[in-house]
């Protein structure tokens, strides 16, 4: 049986790898539950079926370019993606940590960079080419569709997707520069000016009470140019580059110290041909209004002799609003509170204490890594959850597509 990439989770069921949209269909036609699977880098269940596993690493990769749209196979991974469009010209606005994963798998679980100008990566799409529970293959396009807000990030619950359409813009180059011992007083203090301070920012903590924190300046050269040289909020520029889990080789790292490179190998922390992270580990993220941001910060620190023995690291991003029912930004600029841990099932012991703290100032869990909330609390943080059932519902009248996972949340409803 095939497990998540970090080997935490059974995936279940079985699998196919077809290689066109018309072998997806027809699939789908048959009497298995179906479910698409990207690269498996989740670490929740949402990739869990009992039934059909379509891996999408067959569908066709070609990439097409047409002024600020670009439109990609839904299993082509972000490193081939950037390559390919860095090369025609264009570029993405964000990426994740890593570009190991699929394109489809990230849209369909709202994955983000960070940027308090920059939106998930689900909020790039413009049109998304679905296989539905009827064996159809159909486009859905913002504008065009009026429930297009609830197709994007649909936990494979729509259908699988074969194709997405993504908004490009002119390629730009970036230079990130690293800062180690950072005080979480200050990010507390100067939230703000630490978070603009570059056009992606990341702060790594692992909670200890001496300033510990790493900060990562990813800037654009075309807007805001490199980082001009000395210390940032009063801590040095580093001078030797510096792996996210101090313990580990940077040579895993994109480049840092300030050289300037394509966005698809900056924007990532981690380089495409290597592990990225620590691969022994479990991931837990909570997506909170950014107004509650230094709140939460502050409610935590007090817990970082429980938290810190189990953890690799802590990382904290931003992300601007968008209009997804299920995105962790919809509707509101998001700070994101994510914790890389140990493989090791005392995180499940700590877990209530962070989440009493995150969830009542109306954190959402992250679509792809573990929590405890419940059913009740899940869809209490999205809104839109109510529309985003009847969409399913009505799309998937027998539940082809219905994983365990949504199955779970559904709850009564479904
Ligand atoms: C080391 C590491 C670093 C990470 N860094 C980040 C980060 O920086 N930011 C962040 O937000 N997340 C991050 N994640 C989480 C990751 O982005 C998500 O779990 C993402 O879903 C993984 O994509 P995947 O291709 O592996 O999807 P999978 O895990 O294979 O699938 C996830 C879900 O998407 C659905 N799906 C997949 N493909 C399709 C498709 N074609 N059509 C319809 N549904 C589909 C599946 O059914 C499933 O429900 C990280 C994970 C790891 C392991």
């Amino acid at each position: 049986m095939r497990s998540n990439w970090s080997s935490t989770v059974d995936l279940g069921g079985s699998e196919a790898r077809p290689g066109s949209a018309a072998d997806v269909a027809n699939l789908v036609r048959g009497d298995a539950p179906v479910l698409a699977l990207g690269s498996a880098h989740s670490f929740s269940a949402v990739a869990v079926t009992p039934g059909l596993h379509i891996d999408t690493a067959g569908l066709p990769a070609d990439i097409r370019v047409e002024g600020t749209t670009a439109s990609v196979g839904a299993g082509t991974t972000y490193a081939a993606l950037g390559r390919e469009l860095h090369a025609r010209g264009v570029a993405l606005a964000a990426m994740a940590s890593l570009p190991h994963i699929t394109v489809g798998g990230a849209i369909a679980t709202g994955t983000h960079g960070s940027g308090d100008a920059i939106g998930t990566l689900s909020s790039a799409v413009t049109g998304l080419e679905v296989v539905t529970a009827d064996g159809e293959i159909r486009w859905v396009r913002r504008g065009a569709d009026p429930d297009f807000a609830g197709w994007v990030v649909a936990l494979g619950a729509l259908g699988v997707v074969t194709r997405v359409e993504l908004e490009v813009e002119p390629t730009y180059d970036v230079a990130q520069t690293v800062f180690a011992g950072l005080d979480l007083d200050v990010v507390e203090a100067e939230f703000d000016a630490v978070f603009s301070a570059a056009t992606s920012v990341s702060v790594f903590t692992r909670w200890r009470p001496e300033p510990d924190a790493q900060l990562w300046l990813k800037r654009r050269i075309d807007r805001e140019g490199a980082w001009p040289g000395g210390p940032a909020f009063g801590i040095p520029e580093r001078q030797e580059p510096l792996h996210p889990l101090e313990q580990l080789d940077p040579v895993h790292c994109n480049p840092q110290l300030g050289q300037s490179g394509p966005w698809h190998e900056r924007l990532p922390h981690f380089r495409a041909e290597f592990t990225p992270s620590a691969g022994d580990e479990i991931q837990a993220e909570y997506l909170l209004p950014r107004s509650r941001a230094v709140e939460a910060i502050s409610a935590l620190r007090p817990l970082h002799a429980s938290i810190t023995p189990l953890l690799h690291v802590t990382e904290i991003r931003t992300m601007r609003a968008d209009d997804l029912w299920l995105s962790p930004a919809s509707g509101v600029d998001t700070v994101g509170i994510h914790f890389t841990w140990h493989r090791d099932e005392r995180i499940f012991d700590v877990l209530p204490a962070i989440e009493d703290v995150l969830l009542p100032l109306g954190a959402r869990p992250h679509w792809g890594k573990v929590t405890l909330a419940t059913p009740e609390q899940v869809r209490a943080a999205f809104p839109r959850w109510d529309d985003y059932v009847s969409l399913i519902t009505a799309m998937d009248p027998d539940g082809r597509f219905r994983s365990p996972f949504v199955t779970r949340l559904l709850g009564a409803s479904g």
